[in-house]
């Protein structure tokens, strides 16, 4: 039994007998963050139950326990907690998060602490913070100029629902943190709820809502709400009461950014709630934004050369003076493991919400026709991204086939590229026969 295990036991002992000395919770405390770290634990998850006091770990993405305690534990250790991170002592309603810094064998590490009021009592994250995670603002996404004012507008709202969309990986959480940080530089206050774990974000309070089990997402996102937050992003939303939440608090004073797989067009199926008509939470839906991440070419083997009339074609592309535009191609070196490419590039489109859409939505009009009225609209798809992406040479033609493949069919003309703009629109047939 090692140090951390005995005292465990110690206080397991004295604590239903409220016996445990401050002095012995703030050793609990301090064996708890050196204990984690030889787990190699990146949270440390603590939740009460009406009876016992939960420790978990989150190893490698897999919550593990690793102690209970009696239930009597958790005010003691909490009060530890708080005075380490210089919060309120007092305070049993709303949300709290601070950050500290502690001294671990191997060197200084900052760690950041949630904690939120549900039923049976306050639940806890502590995260050990990683440095080398960099969070990126609205501007540093990838955004052509035309969808980052769009998506800009949009943010502007006091009040609303906002979608940020892409399948797997795609880096939602990446646009949810950067709008939120682009409210928060609004003076706005911020709230974020994360499912796993995440990067932290300097100034804003995150909470990691996968973790404790016996408090359902609700709890958390009611225990959130109360908080009143001006703008708040979910990762995660699945059910109709939550949905139903995040509508009411769309149609009061907030900003609600929900993270969600598909896009802006298959919003209504996600809207479903039998307390809120559909007229009701359209009414509160601002639009969307949709990201696909395409791999980007490596800095260090760049090759720029003049593209041939059939990598064009198989683009269809148009352009006027191609002998002017330039690709790029990575040749492959040791930085890049020879694949000539390294990192990702975003590519996105923007939906706005307006009457027209509204009315489609009301009218359960299928995703498809929800759609073309957008590309109607002239909405920069992700095939006019991808291609300016290609002519600013930060992707590789290959790259940029193999996204566009699947997009041939939804484009029914070319690509006009302009060379010297770099902007790329789509030209519809029945234009190019005028
Ligand atoms: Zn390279």
């Amino acid at each position: 039994m090692n140090d951390f295990d005995g005292l465990l036991a110690q206080v397991r002992e004295t604590s239903i007998h409220r016996a445990t000395t401050t002095e012995t919770y703030a050793e609990l405390y301090r064996q708890l963050l050196c204990d984690s770290l030889q787990h190699n634990a990146s949270h440390i998850h603590l939740h009460c139950s009406p009876t016992e006091l939960v420790i978990r770990y989150r190893v490698l993405d897999k919550l593990r326990l690793r102690a209970i305690l009696p239930v009597e534990a958790s005010d003691g250790l909490y009060k530890a907690i708080k005075q380490q991170f210089h919060l309120d002592q007092f305070e049993r309603r709303r949300t709290q998060d601070g950050r500290t810094v502690y001294q671990a064998e191997g060197g200084k590490r900052s760690i950041r602490v949630s904690i939120i009021y549900a039923l049976h009592g306050p639940a806890g994250v502590l995260a050990w913070e990683k440095h080398d995670q960099k969070c990126l603002q609205l501007h540093e996404l990838g955004l052509l100029a035309d969808q980052e004012a769009l998506f800009n507008q949009m943010l502007r709202h006091r009040r609303g629902f906002l979608v940020v969309s892409g399948y797997g990986r795609a880096g939602r959480r990446t646009l949810g943190h950067a709008a939120l940080l682009a409210a928060k530089s609004d003076g706005r206050e911020v709230l974020s709820l994360e499912w796993g774990p995440s990067r932290p974000l300097p100034g804003i309070l995150q909470c990691d809502v996968s973790g404790p089990s016996g408090v359902s997402q609700l709890d958390w996102i009611l225990a959130a709400l109360r908080r009143r937050p001006d703008a708040v992003f979910i990762e995660y939303a699945g059910n109709q009461d939550t949905i139903g939440e995040l509508i009411a608090a769309a149609r009061g004073s907030c900003l609600v950014v929900v993270s969600m797989e598909r896009g802006f067009e298959h919003l209504i199926d996600y809207l479903r709630c039998k307390a809120i008509p559909r007229s009701v939470s359209t009414q509160a839906v601002l639009g969307g934004v949709g990201q696909r991440l395409i791999p980007r070419v490596c800095s260090n083997c760049t090759t720029i050369y003049t593209p041939k009339d059939s990598e064009l074609r198989q683009l269809r592309i148009r352009c006027e003076a191609p002998s002017r535009l330039s690709f790029a191609r990575g040749t492959g070196c040791s930085e890049c493991r020879g694949t000539g490419r390294s990192g990702f590039v975003g590519v996105h489109e923007v939906a706005v919400m307006n009457d027209d859409l509204r009315t489609m939505f009301l009218q359960k009009s299928p995703p498809e026709a929800i759609r073309q009225h957008l590309l109607d609209r002239g909405m920069t798809t992700y095939y006019e991204s991808t291609i300016q992406k290609l002519v600013a040479r930060e992707i590789a033609s290959t790259a940029a086939v193999a996204y566009c493949q699947h997009l041939w069919r939804e484009l029914k003309g070319w690509i006009t590229v302009d060379p010297d703009s770099g902007l790329a629109r789509r030209t519809d047939r029945s234009d190019l026969e005028h």
